[in-house]
């Protein structure tokens, strides 16, 4: 923690991680003689750079630009950017950390990275957004590629930043490098299932979840927060499986919809036209939907809970109230959306709980299908491409729980994950030397 001051988030999960590998130590010494987790948290290498634009006024805006390239022992670098004003160091090593070990989660051949920006996309023309992107990638480009580093999208950073960031790429390498970016438009290189694939896999991790339990998703009351990419393809999975979906939100506050969501309303709303949550409630016109400024969704009574928005937006006050509200499943489709206190209260209670590096890793996984299309200049079919997102959805909520159970802690997707995802690292890490 002393080489790394004030980065609390990435003290978090790196916590986190390390609380699930005291069983591993003590079966597997050779990581500690070559120092596996002590190189693991240090990143291969960081990147910090300027991002001069101009705004609509004319005036220059200076932004800061990060990429953590953070383990490449299995494939080359791979993680979003996210472009938001709370992003510092800190939440990009958090989040380059957790990569690590939910690409390793996925079987694919992908290392772990992360990047973004301070820049907040929020309220600027396409045309700002546009010239901030270009800048970015004039930077970025000379440290990512195919086989080197290959970002996606994150909060912030959905196919309109992508399609700037790949164009500026193409001009200035003039390269038509399909696979140096992920989550590009279907036309142009693009993998269908890819928008869906983060929401859709929590769901699918969930179901599984339930099934232990002799249990499914329908009929359940589910609250979901957030209403970005994760958020509107987990709500839209969870009503086709049956449930009933309650609640969206965005940070100024949330919406009750007692009949079940309006998936189509909600996509015009935040997909098409950007506007706020609370638009959702006036165009309703119902008396079962209203709009809460400010609150969190959950205080709505719940049998499943997918925080969908951003991190530690789900506290112990807030586990408790779940808990009492007789919640049987949380799942987070957000990294690192539970604090710990959280986490342990959901665990000591019973309650299934899914840990983002497993739950939400459907979507680096079908950026993995995507340059695996890339590779081979092929473009799957829909159905195809959610068969494997399935598959792979089911083979790392297994892996999880036999892992769990080989080292002890029957039904603990947490120590599952992270012990699944680390041995995997570590050993390639072995076999690659000290470097
Ligand atoms: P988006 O930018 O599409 O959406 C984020 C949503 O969360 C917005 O609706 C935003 O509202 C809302 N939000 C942010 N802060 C809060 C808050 N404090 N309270 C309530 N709502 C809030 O991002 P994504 O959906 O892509 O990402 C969401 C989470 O999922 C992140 O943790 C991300 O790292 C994770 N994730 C995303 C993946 C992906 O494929 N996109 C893959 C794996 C994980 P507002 O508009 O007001 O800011």
């Amino acid at each position: 923690f002393r080489r790394n001051p004030g980065e609390a988030e990435f003290h978090q999960a790196v916590t986190e991680v390390f609380e699930s590998l005291e069983a591993v130590s003590r079966k597997r010494p050779e990581y500690a003689e070559a120092a596996i987790l002590q190189r693991m948290c240090e990143p291969e290498r960081q990147i910090i750079f300027r991002v001069p634009w101009t705004d609509s006024e004319g005036r220059v805006q200076i932004n800061r630009g990060f990429r953590v390239e953070f383990n490449s022992a299995l494939g080359p670098y791979k993680g979003g950017l996210r472009f938001h004003p709370s992003v510092y160091l800190g939440i990009v090593k958090f989040l380059g950390f957790e990569q690590i070990f939910k690409n390793s989660l996925t079987g694919m051949p992908i290392g772990g990275g992360k990047g973004g920006s301070d820049f907040d996309p929020r309220g600027k023309t396409d045309a700002e957004v546009m010239r901030f992107c270009q800048s970015f990638m004039t930077e970025l480009y000379r440290h990512i590629g195919e086989y080197t580093d290959v970002p996606a999208g994150d909060v912030g950073v959905g196919g309109r930043e992508i399609g700037y960031l790949f164009g500026q790429y193409k001009r200035i390498t003039n390269r038509y490098e399909s696979g140096v970016l992920t989550g590009k438009g279907i036309s142009w290189g693009g993998s269908l299932v890819r928008p869906e694939a983060t929401g859709f896999g929590t769901v699918l991790f969930t179901q599984e979840m339930l099934k232990t339990r002799g249990m499914s998703f329908d009929g359940q009351r589910v609250v979901v927060s957030g209403s970005g990419n994760v958020a509107l393809n987990a709500i839209a999975k969870a009503q086709t499986l049956g449930a009933r979906v309650l609640t969206a939100s965005d940070s100024s506050g949330y919406i009750v919809d007692e009949r079940g969501i309006d998936i189509d309303l909600l996509r015009q709303i935040k997909e098409v036209e950007r506007g706020r949550i609370s638009e959702y409630a006036e165009r309703a016109k119902s008396k079962r939907v209203h709009y809460v400024e400010g609150g969190t969704v959950w205080d709505v009574d719940s049998s499943v809970a997918l925080p969908c928005a951003t991190q530690n937006e789900l506290d112990a006050k807030h586990a408790k109230r779940l808990i009492a509200s007789g919640v049987v499943a949380v799942s987070e489709g957000a990294n690192m959306p539970c604090t710990a206190a959280a986490t342990s209260l959901f665990q000591d209670s019973g309650v299934l709980f899914a840990p983002g590096k497993a739950a939400n890793a459907g979507g680096v996984a079908t950026s993995a299908l995507e340059m695996q299309q890339n590779a081979s200049r092929d473009s799957w079919s829909f159905a195809h491409t959610e068969e494997r997102l399935t598959e792979i959805m089911i083979g790392i909520h297994d892996r999880c729980a036999s892992t769990a159970d080989e080292y002890g802690v029957p039904g603990n997707y947490v120590a599952g994950a992270n012990i699944a995802g680390f041995v995997k690292v570590a050993d390639a890490m072995l076999a690659q030397g000290l470097i």
